[in-house]
């Protein structure tokens, strides 16, 4: 009798699931999340709206999204100063959803993804579900400095010559943006490849940091793509979204289920979009709350990455494994990223800071 295990697509097989832990401590900073709550004047709209749409739940959404498209893209051309139309937007559950349409799309079988390790995690996951094959590019030659070399990334795009390239900005787990001269390089460096620039945490970044939609005019394989389940603090609403050209939104329609947004979804997305400022209102206190987290764990002798993300990167664990796990013992949930002497803390409220810098300092001091 053959088991389950052999019945399941051979890639599959042996694999584990996604599963950033999900523990009810007192302060989880393992997800990147926001930890402040949606506004109560957001509750409220969210609540009217989603009132309106219930009796109608009997039929079908919209299924082009067209008041939500319509919505994101205003919100970009605001922020970014780069027209952008309704046409150019594609949303889905969550940017790891809208990911996987990019790879579902130009992706598959026989075809090649490269991405420039450590980065995010999905990317080779989606790839490899997806049946494409993963290449693990190298971000420098130094294994230890983790901003890609230009020159490096542009001989690997030819090298490998790939179908899809992810590049992130700013990169989770390291935390900084991408020289946007790279992406301009990397794109140059190849004539097939969907070049996709994961935009997920660019609300966060330090000034002066330009996102890759200033570069989609004249470039149809670039596409950037957006969440609101970071700085919009709206990561259970599951909404994440890209900007490309209107001919690459539309051949994601091939490999989207039919009516993919529900209604509710919308609604929902639709409300936070139309206050956006309060939405936003605290990306300022927690790029602070995270530049404190650097000088802390600066002070407590460790090396923190220089971050333009919601999180941080920190170096200098003898054993990063044994301090997660000292500093769950103290109610304190990070995430332990694979990258040895580092583990990576999303920066929380004020509190939440405290009390991370507190049990790190107890942990490195070596305290019981
Ligand atoms: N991209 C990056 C770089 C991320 O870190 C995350 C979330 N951790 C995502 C995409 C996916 O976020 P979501 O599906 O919630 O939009």
């Amino acid at each position: 009798m053959k088991s389950l295990q052999d019945l399941v697509r051979p890639e599959l097989r042996g694999q584990t699931p996604y599963g950033a832990p999900q523990l009810d401590v007192p302060v989880a900073v393992n997800t990147n999340e926001s930890s402040y709550a949606v506004p109560q004047e957001v509750v409220d709209q969210i609540t009217r709206d989603v009132t309106k749409v219930a009796a109608s739940l009997n039929r079908y959404p919209d299924r082009e999204f067209g008041r939500l498209r319509g919505l994101l893209a205003a919100y970009l051309q605001r922020t970014t100063g780069e027209p952008v139309t309704a046409e150019q937007i594609w949303a889905a559950n969550g940017s790891n959803e809208v990911l996987q349409h990019i790879v579902q799309a130009f992706g598959g079988a026989g075809r090649t993804a490269l991405g420039f390790t450590p980065s995010y995690s999905m990317h080779p996951l989606i790839s490899g579900r997806n049946g494409t094959t993963w290449v693990d590019g190298l971000r420098d030659a130094d294994p230890t400095r983790f901003d890609i070399d230009g020159d490096l990334a542009v001989e690997q795009t030819k090298r490998h010559d790939p179908e899809v390239i992810f590049l992130c900005s700013p990169n989770n787990p390291t935390g900084t943006a991408l020289d946007i001269d790279v992406v301009r390089r990397v794109y140059d460096a190849t004539d097939r490849a969907i070049v996709v620039v994961d935009e997920a945490y660019t609300e966060f970044a330090r000034p002066g940091t330009p996102s890759a939609v200033t570069l989609l005019p004249g470039r149809e394989r670039l596409v950037v793509s957006r969440t609101m389940s970071k700085a919009f603090a709206f990561a259970g609403a599951r909404l994440g979204y890209l900007a490309a050209a209107p001919e690459f939104t539309d051949l994601l329609r091939l490999v989207r289920l039919p009516y993919h947004l529900s209604s509710v979804t919308q609604a929902v997305a639709c409300a936070a979009l139309e206050h956006t400022s309060t939405m936003l209102a605290m990306v300022e206190q927690i790029k602070t709350t995270r530049d404190e987290l650097v000088a802390g764990c600066t002070e407590l002798g460790l090396q923190p990455v220089p971050s333009d993300a919601n999180f941080v990167l920190v170096g200098g664990f003898d054993d990063a494994t044994a301090t997660w796990q000292a500093l769950l013992d103290r109610g304190v949930l990070v995430r332990d990223v694979g990258i040895p002497h580092h583990l990576r803390i999303t920066a929380g409220t004020p509190a939440e800071n405290h009390a991370v810098l507190q049990a790190l300092s107890a942990v490195t001091r070596g305290d019981d």
